[in-house]
């Protein structure tokens, strides 16, 4: 057993607020031993069984929602109005497959023959793993784990170094909901005992099935890295979100939809906007409100009253984003505000506006991941939507308009899992989450999220 720990640090005043246990390799496979052997006893029981293990945990997670919203924000550094938002959307994933448990559909197609009959089951595919980042350290492992066990699986999770605390927390009130030993596993480690988890986990036979939450080139390792066991894999990977203001759009609505989608968790969400496109018509009044909005947004730390915008995670966090700014005034982008580390220190960083942004920045190929937004004038629907395709990434999508030929024409032309048109805000319990592209594989959540953890099976009946 492991006896080493690493520190959890509160991102807003870099303080250590807990210790928690660096497990090794050897640890997550003990783990896997022990959701393999859960596996046979859980998958038996009855889909309607599991939901009401699940409904008592999303009902504990409400009961416990302060505390889990308050430990969210001293780990992860969100302004407690976000934490408390993403702890209702994390429960919401446990009530849906709660509800979803009950509905494994299997089918019974037309037989080609006169004497046999042909039948399909969907069963738990196995033992899962989930690997997920620190930037919604509940949702991410709720969207993960309650599909699984409510299809009958069992899994090893392996939450982020920067928010193990959520992580303890949920998994705590999953035992206290009666969900049995083994099920959900749960393995802490620092990042590097984090890079030799992931590989054992990926090698490891047992597991059937990884999902993973995070960025691009460590999406890329564990898929290469699940090849030789032909595992089944789920990525939900980096994005660079394109938000399209049109002619026709309404600039005040367009300018309030922007904000959500830049500013939430501080820009470090995989659906936060990084490039935004807007027309020649609107451009300076569009640049100037949001200027102005966004030099109203009141920063601290995330536990202060009215907060809204919290620290960064980390220091590599704040140097990434002052790398994007430099870069992009270097090139010749205007600053219209912000573009510096904020009075407060740590990692606060000030909300930014650039203006006359152009492709060749690294804001315009990277994610950013910060509070930083970069307006690029355009002219031409064509011009916006090759624009706006021409990225390696795929997830979420933006766009204002009146038009109703255009919302079809632009949303079906635009090369993203995901579409909002006429709002910032998209993620819900109920919509298919996902990308395409390099933005990743598979979906979740929605009356889609459990084919992930389940296996067809074929059987043929001759009589
Ligand atoms: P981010 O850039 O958001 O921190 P990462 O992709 O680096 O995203 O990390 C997301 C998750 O993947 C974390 O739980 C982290 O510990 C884990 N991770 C990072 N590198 C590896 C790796 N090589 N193998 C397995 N897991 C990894």
């Amino acid at each position: 057993m492991t006896k080493q720990f690493f520190d959890v640090n509160n991102p807003a005043n870099q303080q250590i607020i807990a210790q928690v246990p660096n497990m090794t390799a050897a640890d997550a496979l003990r783990a896997v031993d022990q959701a393999h052997a859960a596996l046979p006893a859980w998958k038996a029981r009855t889909g309607k069984d599991r939901a009401q293990l699940l409904r008592r945990w999303f009902d504990l997670m409400n009961r416990d929602a302060d505390r889990l919203a308050r430990l969210m924000t001293e780990e992860q550094g969100k302004a407690l109005m976000e934490a408390k938002g993403e702890v209702n959307y994390a429960a919401s994933f446990i009530e849906w497959f709660a509800e979803e448990a009950k509905r494994v559909m299997g089918a019974i197609p037309a037989s080609p023959w006169s004497d046999k009959r042909m039948m399909v089951l969907k069963q738990a595919i196995g033992v899962c793993v989930s690997i997920t980042p620190w930037n919604f350290p509940l949702a991410m492992i709720t969207r993960k784990v309650a599909p699984a066990i409510a299809a009958g699986c069992t899994i090893v999770i392996k939450p982020a170094e920067q928010t193990p605390l959520s992580a303890l927390a949920l998994v705590e009130l999953a035992k206290e909901a009666g969900i049995p030993d083994g099920v959900i596993n749960l393995v802490t480690a620092d990042g590097k005992n984090s890079i030799e988890i992931g590989k054992a986990l990926c090698d490891s036979p047992l597991v059937r099935h990884l999902s993973f939450t995070g960025s691009t080139p460590v999406g890329r390792i564990l898929m290469e890295q699940c090849a030789p066991t032909i595992k089944k894999v789920a990525l939900e990977l980096g994005g660079h979100a394109p938000f399209i203001v049109f002619e026709d759009a309404d600039l005040d609505a367009a300018v309030s939809g922007a904000m959500q989608s830049k500013y939430r968790n501080a820009g470090q969400t995989c659906v936060c906007t990084n490039r935004f496109y807007v027309h020649e018509s609107l451009h300076d009044a569009f640049v100037e409100k949001l200027t102005q909005a966004s030099k109203g947004l009141v920063i601290g730390p995330g536990l202060d009253k009215g907060v809204q915008l919290g620290p960064l995670i980390d220091q590599q966090a704040i140097d990434k984003v002052e790398q994007h700014v430099q870069d992009a005034v270097a090139k010749g982008a205007r600053l219209m505000t912000g573009g510096k580390r904020h009075a407060l220190g740590s990692t606060f960083y000030e909300p930014t506006v650039l203006a006359g942004v152009k492709k060749g920045m690294l804001i315009t190929e990277e994610e950013t991941f910060g509070p930083v937004a970069a307006v690029i004038p355009f002219t031409l629907e064509s011009e916006v939507i090759q624009m706006a395709n021409d990225s390696e990434f795929g997830l979420a999508s933006y766009f204002y308009s009146k038009d109703i030929s255009r919302i079809w024409r632009v949303a079906e032309a635009l090369e993203f899992g995901m579409v909002g048109v006429n709002t910032g805000t998209i993620s819900s319990e109920v919509g298919p989450f996902g990308g395409v592209k390099q933005s990743g594989l598979g979906r979740e959540g929605s009356v889609w999220g459990m084919d992930e953890y389940l296996e067809m099976k074929y059987v043929c009946l001759g009589l």
